[in-house]
């Protein structure tokens, strides 16, 4: 059985001191959670001082990004060796605001990918459609392609995918549960394409504003194993809520 998989994205936000005191409140309101995997991604800044702090808990440390090289003249960017070296165990690779802004495509996810998988780092790919490509009826499309790019040559050890649509990240408009379900079916069906049968036991997880009211339904759907979450994620007391998700049959 795939255990959920529920991490928070940060984005741009949260000082170094706003990252230990979302700490001091959130160690200790989870520290019951043992069948979740609970993840978190603060800013590079936050990273160092965030491992030390949850070095005994069972939250697991992500980035939010990394650079494909090793080391050398890279001004401004982090490698995958610097990610391990601050405590984290996981980044995230491809989200739509890293390939609207700056520019990154499917080759450059892939690159990313093999780097931080060669470092030992366990990897959230982010793949989906904006509103313009879901209303061309373009969304498997879309998908099919981000993972195929994305994925080509990567083994599926520690990979989590995680579906989020554009149009649904930091709007409010949460996809609905049976469009979530129908997206993740069909990455399932992908994966299985790419990984056979290890494609049953990957976390294909939800992003795009979920928020304590709406997890609950959205976590029932068969294919959906857990959520990505920016916003609802910055509060201690909406993101416990939202890791302490309720079981609905
Ligand atoms: C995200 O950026 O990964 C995200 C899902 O954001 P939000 O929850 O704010 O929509």
């Amino acid at each position: 059985m795939r255990k959920p998989f529920i991490a928070a994205n940060w984005k741009m936000n949260k000082t170094v001191g706003e990252t230990m005191g979302f700490l001091s409140e959130f160690v200790p309101a989870v520290r019951d959670v043992s069948d979740v995997e609970v993840v978190l991604a603060p800013p590079f800044t936050s990273l160092a001082a965030a491992a030390e702090k949850i070095k005994d808990s069972n939250i697991i440390l992500s980035a939010q990004n990394v650079f494909y090289e090793e080391k050398g003249a890279y001004t401004g960017e982090i490698s995958p060796l610097m990610l391990v070296d601050a405590g984290c165990k996981f980044v995230i690779v491809g989200h739509s605001e890293r390939r609207q802004y700056f520019g990154e495509t499917d080759e450059i996810v892939n690159r990313k990918i093999k780097a931080a998988k060669k470092n030992g780092l366990g990897i959230i790919m982010c793949v989906g459609e904006s509103l313009e490509e879901r209303e061309g009826q373009k969304t498997f499309s879309v998908i099919q392609r981000e993972l195929e790019k994305g994925l080509d040559g990567i083994d599926p050890l520690d990979l989590v995918i995680a579906y989020e649509p554009i149009w649904a990240i930091g709007t409010g408009k949460t996809a609905t549960p049976e469009q979530a379900q129908e997206v993740h079916a069909y990455i399932r069906e992908r994966l299985r394409i790419l990984y056979g049968n290890r494609a049953d036991e990957l976390c294909i997880i939800y992003g795009g504003s979920v928020t304590p009211d709406n997890v609950d339904l959205l976590m029932a759907c068969e294919d959906v194993d857990g959520a990505l979450v920016g916003g609802a994620s910055l509060k201690g007391e909406s993101f416990t809520r939202i890791v302490k998700f309720r079981k609905v049959q």
